[in-house]
């Protein structure tokens, strides 16, 4: 039985019994990794890019990572990118030895501006890799025209945006590959995991290989049996472990079986934030490309202060929320900000103004499925309350 919650949690993963008896029929069934779960989980996360390839991975951060080794990028290499996400997008760069040139954002989107891309190219860059920040799609048609003029591969990183389109074009369908991630905080998860997805048959075949060690045949059970004496010890080329349990795979199956009624709850609780947050003039809401609401796929409910707030206010904001316990955070610090970046790169603040500026006033609310209007309420009354003290700190 749940235990009763104190706290209003920022994310939470939907787990029904569907999922606890796919898990438990794996552990039934003896086959814990490389078998037919995965390869319908792949599948199933690739149909629903509209791509013909899926390779499940341990993670996203392993996809990302497989999928720039498989455009042979490296050392030397330049990679632009978004200074304005989870850090894992620009550290795949770094994990194969190339750069990362950063451009600055589009505040609206909050995706990388295609008008700073274009101009951040030169002929070291080898790739663009944009996100679907927060689920929004916006831009990534133009990012892939800019690509496609430029003979660059695009790769999307859309571990933000399972599920969602962008005029009917579904996220995952617009890079050379596009990655998904299934951590528990993102629509759906395996506890940890990823797909990589492409219709690239090749650069699908190089991902399979790599993820399991180099091997030259990926996957002995299309051979129709699976004992030690099947698996392939031919290692074509340096490979790492990034595969993905039967366990794992087992759950996403039965989450991506729930997708769209999960998609649709989340659709559900940002409209009840969006109703009664829309009146307060010291917030921006989330941008939604008009007509689209029923395409996006909301993966976290962050709003921002006006700017009449800095990152000061914000935090205080913030500490009051988790004080009245009311999950809340700062979704995201930039990246070139982070003490590593700073530290490798010289990074500082004034670097990318757009990015910080909005870093500076987000704040991420409790956003999951099982949300209900008392707990919208009572956290839109606790973040009232926590902006009232700031307006009374203001006057001083
Ligand atoms: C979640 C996420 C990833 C991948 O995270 P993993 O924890 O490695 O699965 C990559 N990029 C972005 C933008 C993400 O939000």
């Amino acid at each position: 039985m749940a235990l009763p919650m104190s706290e209003i949690p920022l994310s939470q993963p939907d787990i029904t019994e569907a999922e606890i008896d796919a898990v438990v029929s794996v552990l039934r069934s003896g086959r814990l990794s490389i078998g037919p779960r995965q390869d319908l989980f792949e599948q199933m996360v690739a149909e629903r890019a509209g791509r013909r390839h899926g390779v499940a991975v341990s993670s996203g951060t392993a996809g990302l990572h497989l999928v720039l080794l498989a455009l042979g990028i490296g050392p030397g290499d330049e990679v632009i990118t978004t200074p304005f996400s989870f850090i894992a997008s620009t550290n795949c760069i770094l994990m194969v030895g190339a750069k990362p040139v950063f451009v600055d954002i589009c505040p609206r989107s909050m995706n990388i501006d295609p008008a700073k891309v274009e101009a951040a190219i030169t002929p070291r860059t080898k790739a663009v890799l944009a996100v679907e920040v927060f689920g929004n799609p916006k831009h990534m048609e133009k990012l892939k025209a800019i690509c496609g003029a430029h003979e660059i591969p695009l790769v999307e990183d859309a571990c933000e945006g399972l599920g969602g389109y962008c005029n009917g074009k579904p996220i995952g369908s617009y890079g050379r590959a596009a990655v998904f991630g299934f951590y528990p905080n993102k629509q759906i998860t395996t506890g940890e995991g990823g797909v990589v997805v492409t219709d690239d048959d090749r650069l699908a075949a190089l991902c399979r290989s790599m993820r399991n060690q180099g091997r030259a045949v990926d996957n002995p059970v299309h051979a129709g049996h699976f004992n030690v004496a099947g698996i392939s010890l031919t290692h074509e080329r340096l490979g790492y472990n990034y595969r993905l349990t039967e366990i794992a795979a087992a759950l996403g199956i039965a989450q991506m079986e729930r997708l769209d009624e999960m998609l649709a709850a989340r659709r559900r609780v940002a409209g009840m934030y969006m109703r009664r947050l829309m009146d307060w003039d010291e917030i921006i809401l989330p941008f939604v490309d008009p007509g689209c609401e029923d395409e996006m796929s909301w993966f976290v409910f962050v709003l921002r202060l006006n700017d009449l707030y800095g990152a000061q206010e914000r935090d205080r904001v913030i500490q009051g929320l988790r004080r009245h316990d009311v999950g809340a955070n700062n979704y995201f610090p930039c990246i070139h900000l982070q003490p590593f970046y700073r530290q490798q790169f010289g990074y500082k603040k004034g670097d990318f103004p757009i990015a910080e500026s909005i870093s500076d006033r987000t704040i991420a609310l409790p956003f999951y499925n099982r949300m209900d209007e008392n707990t919208v309420e009572l956290v839109c009354h606790t973040l009232k309350i926590m902006l009232q003290r700031e307006q009374l700190l203001k006057r001083g």
